[in-house]
């Protein structure tokens, strides 16, 4: 059975097939596609943008489509980026920019209230619109400085709760365990699975 995956991230890609790599199913990227839209992410929630995403491409493509819709929470920052997460420090998309903002944000703020934590939420479309959704969070902290070179975005500045290194740091394995992303589609295995598992046997 193929699945689209609403995605460009190739990171969020990687960590999807991982996660799913015990079920019968072959995930597309966005990439693998010709002619699909580009769904504009103007929710006001991650579950608003998560559910657009797959609704657009799963009607767009004809396939069942899989969209995560993810980001940061930083108490200091009253709960920014949020939703905002990608484009943080502006238009395009820069991770480093975006972590550099960050660091700038917090320079004042003390250890113990640099509290944070990633949100997920996975959108699965069929064909002709209807929608599901599952979410996972990830509490944890905002390291001082970047640390690591695995994974992508927050990763290098983000100590999960539990843990003293970053999810860069970490590597794939431990981060997919404990990650939104992760427990999301933990999740989405767990409520989904029959539901994938008949479509893959149909
Ligand atoms: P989206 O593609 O609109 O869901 O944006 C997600 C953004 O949130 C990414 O560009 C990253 O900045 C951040 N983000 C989401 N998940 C992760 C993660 O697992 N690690 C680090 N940053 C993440």
């Amino acid at each position: 059975m193929k699945i689209l995956l609403a995605t460009h991230n190739r990171h969020k890609i990687d960590e999807i097939r991982e996660i799913f790599a015990d079920f019968p199913i072959d995930f597309l990227s966005a990439a693998d596609v010709p002619n699909l839209p580009e769904p504009v992410e103007d929710g006001d929630t991650f579950e608003a943008n998560a559910r657009k995403k797959a609704v657009e491409l799963a009607q767009a493509s004809g396939m069942w489509a899989l969209a995560d819709d993810s980001g940061l929470e930083v108490d200091a920052l009253g709960g920014a980026p949020g939703v905002h997460s990608a484009r943080y420090a502006g238009e395009p998309c820069n991770h480093a920019r975006n972590n550099d903002k960050l660091l700038a944000a917090l320079a004042d703020v003390p250890p113990e209230k640099r509290t944070a934590r990633f949100r997920c939420v996975a959108a699965l479309a069929s064909p002709d619109g209807d929608v599901r959704t599952v979410s996972g969070f990830c509490p944890g902290h905002i390291a001082t400085e970047r640390h690591g070179a695995a994974g992508f975005g927050y990763d290098p500045l983000f100590i999960p709760e539990g843990e003293t290194q970053t999810f860069a740091e970490l590597g794939p394995e431990i981060k997919n365990s404990m990650s939104h992303r992760g427990r999301a589609m933990a999740r989405a295995k767990a409520e989904w699975g029959p539901l994938l598992r008949s479509l893959a046997d149909a």
